[in-house]
């Protein structure tokens, strides 16, 4: 049999037993049962069973078995077991928390799945690209990735960027016919379009003949590349940090051990204490700590629209100070509506044409027809500005699919935002007629002519001027316009863009797109919070300053350019000049480009909107690239490092607010973690220095670093976000986290936390007995840091943010308190534990002691913390 590159389309669709309307919903069943889901087979997981083993490579946790099995052969069986259960206790708790992030993260991946649109049942519809099968039709548009392999069957100037299959850069052109070749490259295979591969340009419709592992790329890449979410760049400056930190903390830990020997203590008591010492102060949980906060962080902004794709640009998202946002769909509703039509010489409400009139027929058939809109049963597909003329065509009984059928389209050059120009053309019984429609100052020059009531002249400067005039005043009220024309040409011409010219003017369509309603407020609060908004539009200047006006982005019209003056200008020129400058209108997407890099070497961290396949780049470039998850190409989306669910302009802004939470929120538990680790490290080079007996016993560090880290932590990371955080201005992403003002902030709660403990040990000394010594130093280390964890909650006092905002922060120290008291006063744990029976007052002291640092800490933010 002939392959399918060689067959004409007709040959194709019988081969896969298809017809024109598409496979019905039992074919689709079908086929589906039989060759499966369109899925390229994933890589294998890592199993919730090999986390788990995971969790006993880290270094410490193997020193820790060794000394368990010392203890063992030395007899010592119950510190062996303790140290088994803390282990195993510690892994199920990094398991968890791994498994939970993973999940979290997995269930943002599934919102960004893909999408296609085929027919079936003689119906358009959007399906998930999974869904696709063998003999479906598929439609493709400009921006569209193509998730299956398939046979061309209509092309209408589709060009295809195949760099992933065939690392040729440039798009290729792709046309229907027949290849009689047998063995052809894929490159060559001009009438096939590949799974992996995007339309830059044009239009077309596909039968599938391949899907999943079967397709070109499937074959080739047999597993899917599931590598690994990279790391953040504060997660790799803290692993840094981290191993600069280990190191220290051996090295003390080394001198301690050697202290104690010399002392004359036990080698294997020595080296319990001091690795338990290490294991303890080493906090292992810093990076996962930032996993657990950003998955569950992203996952409260999806349910807010904003679906974060890179969990890296989180960490930038706080930083934003520049956000260039498209102006339609993102500041307006996108809700097209046509208010004013100028046709004849007059300017007529929208409700007030007259269809028996011929010239005002010939408008409304005309943006019918060079339109490729769709309104069925009150669903809308297409776009916006081409779904406003398909309703004014219904107010008038003008449907667009009968109107379609009778004047068929025979040829056309779809719409581009570079061009803002669409043609058609269109068989009128006879005649082959072209049809233009776009901005009118892309179109006026190329008008030779204009037809009125009264018949076809040639245009005068005072049409011109007419014309423009009426432009501006429909754009002054800050609605677009476009302006339709057309001409006779030769029957089946082949036609390309430099064919729009000589045109013959038919009238103006003016709609209106208003202002969402939240964007004015959203525009404030960025002002507030030293964010610059900046409005990027492909519409015209005085269109876009209208909008603009009313949701308070400009108040002088030199901060309106539009795009053409970019051009003249150099780099340097250009950031000069973006300060002032916060609407950018008839712009191309190589302006946003500059636009961006402009603001970048300002030092700036910039958020860039786009949509279409050629704003890819500008995504890339900004630092957030921010794609529109309603309206937005499936290129535009895979660009991005965030897609808005609901395009919406005040989304991005409730985004970054989010961000600069959640990096407060990963500084906090990483003090929280560093202060209490100081702490312990504090309280034993003391007790060491000075000479004073061992403040604890090796099962008790254990026992502190598995209740005080991870669960304290994880709470402050998941703080209620805090209203006050747009008052300030960005976070200078240059400014490490863990700067002078960190440090010494955690060397003094360490110094608070580890004071209360060596009154303690003090306390416990002066009864002559060691064990009461150790067991108060244990009690007040561990409650210390436990109600520590209010205090790490925010710069604020905890009155400002309030004592049960954060119920989780309750939790931990509950659960905390709970087996603190247990291992203290259960009788068969005591031994276990080695803890001293403790008398009331004693208990007393301890509480006294462990609530010092909270109130210190507490007193100092009320009264020195600037409130907002
Ligand atoms: P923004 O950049 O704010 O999102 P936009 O992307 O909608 O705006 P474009 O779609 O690039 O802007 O439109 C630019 C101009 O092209 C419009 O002002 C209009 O005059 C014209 N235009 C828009 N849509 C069409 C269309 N479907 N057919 C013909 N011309 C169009």
């Amino acid at each position: 049999m002939s392959e399918y590159h060689q067959q004409s389309s007709v040959e194709v669709m019988k081969v896969l037993d298809v017809t024109n309307q598409g496979l019905s919903d039992y074919d689709v069943q079908r086929r589906q049962e039989v060759y499966g889901y369109n899925e390229l087979a994933e890589g294998k997981r890592t199993s919730t069973v090999a986390v788990f083993f995971g969790q006993f490579k880290d270094l410490l946790v193997i020193i820790l078995l060794i000394a368990a099995f010392i203890s063992f052969l030395l007899g010592e069986v119950e510190s062996t077991i303790v140290i088994m259960i803390v282990v195993i206790l510690n892994a199920i708790l990094g398991t968890v928390q791994h498994v939970k992030a993973e999940q979290s993260l997995d269930s943002l991946k599934t919102l960004t799945s893909p999408v296609a649109k085929v027919m079936r049942d003689n119906r358009i519809m959007e399906i998930s690209s999974e869904d696709i099968v063998v003999g479906d039709l598929l439609y493709l548009d400009a921006g569209d990735y193509i998730s299956a392999d398939g046979r061309l069957l209509e092309s209408y100037n589709l060009h295809i960027n195949e760099s992933s299959l065939t690392g040729e850069s440039l798009a290729v052109s792709k046309s229907t016919t027949p290849i009689k070749e047998e063995h052809v490259t894929l490159g060559d295979k001009k009438n096939m379009v590949f799974t992996g591969s995007f339309v830059t340009n044009g239009r077309g419709t596909v039968i599938v003949t391949a899907i999943g592992m079967e397709t070109e790329i499937g074959k080739i890449a047999n597993l899917l590349d599931t590598a690994k979410e990279k790391k953040t760049p504060l997660q790799v400056s803290l692993d840094h940090f981290g191993e600069k930190l280990a190191l220290g903390i051996t090295i003390i830990c080394l001198a301690i051990f050697t202290i104690d020997l010399f002392r004359g203590r036990e080698l294997v008591d020595s080296f319990m204490f001091a690795v338990s010492l290490a294991v303890a102060a080493i906090p292992e949980a810093l990076s996962s700590i930032i996993t657990i906060v950003l998955a569950f962080g992203t996952q409260k902004m999806a349910k807010e629209n904003a679906i974060i794709r890179k969990l890296y640009a989180v960490e930038s998202l706080g930083s934003v100070s520049v956000i260039c946002s498209d102006k339609t769909g993102t500041l307006t509703e996108n809700k097209m509506s046509v208010q004013h039509v100028y046709v004849d010489q007059k300017v007529i409400p929208y409700d007030q044409l007259h269809v028996e009139n011929v010239i005002e027929k010939k408008l409304l058939l005309k943006a019918l027809l060079c339109n490729d809109a769709l309104e069925r049963d009150h669903k809308e597909i297409g776009d916006p500005t081409e779904i406003a003329l398909v309703k004014l065509g219904k107010q008038y009984n003008l449907d667009e699919l009968i109107v379609r059928d009778h004047y068929p389209r025979v040829a056309e050059i779809p719409f581009d935002s570079d061009r803002k120009l669409m043609t058609t053309v269109n068989q009128f019984n006879q005649q082959s007629i072209m049809i233009t429609k776009g901005a009118v100052d892309v179109l006026l020059p190329r008008i030779l002519k204009v037809e009125t009531s009264k018949g076809i002249f040639a245009i005068t400067e005072e049409h011109r001027k007419r014309i423009e005039e009426i432009n501006r005043d429909f754009s002054m009220n800050g609605l677009r316009v476009l302006a339709i024309a057309y001409k006779e040409v030769k029957k089946n011409l082949t036609i390309d863009v430099k064919i729009e010219r000589d045109l013959i003017f038919v009238g103006l369509i003016a709609m209106m797109d208003p202002p969402r309603k939240e964007s004015k407020a959203a525009v404030e609060s960025c002002i507030n919070a030293g964010i610059k908004p900046v409005m990027i539009t492909g519409d015209h200047k005085i269109t876009a300053t209208a909008i603009a006006k009313q949701i308070g982005l400009v108040n002088e019209p030199s901060e309106v350019i539009e795009g053409y003056e970019i051009e003249g200008l150099t780099d340097q020129q250009l950031q000069e000049k973006v300060q002032d400058v916060s609407v950018y209108a008839r712009v191309t997407p190589e302006h946003k480009i500059r636009i961006v890099k402009a603001w970048q070497e300002k030092g700036h961290v910039v958020a860039m909107t786009g949509d279409g396949v050629n704003d890819g780049p500008a995504l890339k470039q900004a630092d957030i690239g921010v794609a529109m998850g309603i309206t937005g190409t499936e290129v535009a989306k895979d660009a991005s490092s965030m897609i808005l669910t609901d395009d919406n302009f005040s989304t991005i802004v409730k985004a970054i607010s989010n961000g600069r939470s959640m990096y407060t929120n990963i500084k906090n538990a990483i003090q929280f973690l560093l202060s209490g680790n100081a702490g312990a490290i504090f309280a034993v080079l003391y007790a060491t220095v000075l000479g004073l007996p061992v403040p604890f016993a090796p099962v008790h560090l254990l026992f502190i670093n598995l209740l005080t880290d991870s669960l304290p932590a994880i709470a402050i990371g998941l703080e209620p976000h805090n209203k006050n955080t747009m008052k300030d201005k960005p976070r200078d992403i240059h400014t490490p986290l863990l700067n002078k003002t960190f440090t010494t902030q955690v060397v003094l709660e360490g110094l608070l936390i580890a004071i209360s403990t060596i009154i303690a040990f003090r306390m416990g000394l002066s009864t002559g007995d060691t064990l009461t010594a150790s067991t108060m130093a244990f009690a007040t280390l561990c409650l210390s840091r436990l109600v520590h964890g209010f205090n790490s909650r925010s710069r604020e006092s905890i009155f400002t943010i309030g004592v049960f905002t954060n119920k989780y922060t309750w939790f931990a120290f509950l659960i905390g308190f709970l087996c603190l008291h247990l291992v203290l006063f259960v009788p068969s744990l005591t031994g276990v534990f080695e803890v001293a029976s403790l008398n009331g007052v004693q208990l007393g002291y301890i509480y006294i002691l462990s609530f010092m640092p909270f109130l210190i800490n507490q007193w100092y933010k009320v009264l020195f913390v600037r409130r907002k």
